[in-house]
């Protein structure tokens, strides 16, 4: 029996289990070996695919930053329409809804509404190098980044699997490079722990990686959080923000998060 066929034996709770389990021990054996660093006071863009990246991913950093008095911007760079077509809903009520919930958010995290941007990309079907739609989105994100002249640019981490997420990676780094201004570019993990393939710790570069503690803003980030997840839900039931892992969420509710910085090719 070939092994695809064992593996259609396995009950599906028990894949979910394992998945779960292996989530959290990745997140606990890399980061436990990355050294704390103290938040910098440096100005801050956070590039975010989706409503809701910007808040699980980096809204500690976001909160100690703008209770320091540091600048912070976040750019969504979709609406988050997508989930109409499996909620059955007007795309326009969706969007409508979901930039309330990242408002929402981003205020407890401290951040003003004039702090939050959007580009407007599309949803499920961001462009990668190479294709139509690519070249003119860079450029739309590096206008922002001019405009806004941050000293830390902060993006999703390639090895989040999601195809929108590795454009939104890769659109980062194509403007940063188009970026008349130095900045330093970090990643920011989403999916990673949970959705990249077998061999993560061997694949993935820590060095330089830094975890940042953020004990005092994990009140704030949790309450951020709750803007998503207990927002008013959708026709069906289900939140915008569909309906996440249990692991995936635990990992968002320690008390560090941790970022891996950019090679020098795209700086
Ligand atoms: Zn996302």
């Amino acid at each position: 029996m070939k092994f695809r066929s064992i593996f259609k034996l396995v009950p599906n709770w028990a894949v979910l289990l394992a998945t779960d389990l292996r989530c959290l021990l990745r997140c606990s054996v890399v980061c436990r070996r990355i050294a704390f660093q103290k938040p910098s006071g440096n100005s801050a863009l956070i590039v975010a695919p989706h409503p809701d990246d910007e808040t699980f991913g980096c809204g500690g950093l976001i909160r100690l930053k703008s209770a320091a008095g540091v600048p912070v911007h976040v750019v969504i760079l979709t609406d988050g329409e997508a989930v109409a077509v499996g909620l059955g809903e007007d795309p326009q009520k969706v969007i409508s809804a979901r930039k309330s919930e990242t408002l929402n958010a981003c205020q407890r995290l401290g951040l003003e509404a004039d702090s939050v941007s959007w580009l407007h990309l599309p949803d499920g079907k961001m462009p990668h190098p190479g294709q139509p739609g690519f070249a003119e989105a860079a450029r739309a994100l590096h206008a922002e980044m001019e405009l806004l002249a941050p000293q830390e640019v902060y993006c999703p981490h390639a090895q989040d699997v999601h195809p929108d997420h590795l454009a939104a990676t890769r659109l980062t780094e194509e403007a940063v490079r188009l970026s008349s201004r130095p900045c330093s570019l970090y990643y920011y993990p989403v999916w990673m722990w949970y959705h990249a393939s077998s061999g993560l710790r061997k694949r993935l570069d820590t060095a330089g990686a830094w975890r940042l503690d953020i004990s005092a803003a994990l009140s704030a980030k949790n309450h951020a959080m709750a803007a998503y997840l207990d927002a008013p839900k959708a026709p069906g039931g289900k939140p915008y923000c569909g309906r996440l892992p249990w692991s995936f969420l635990q990992n968002f509710r320690r008390r560090y998060e941790v970022y891996f910085p950019a090679t020098s090719s795209y700086l």
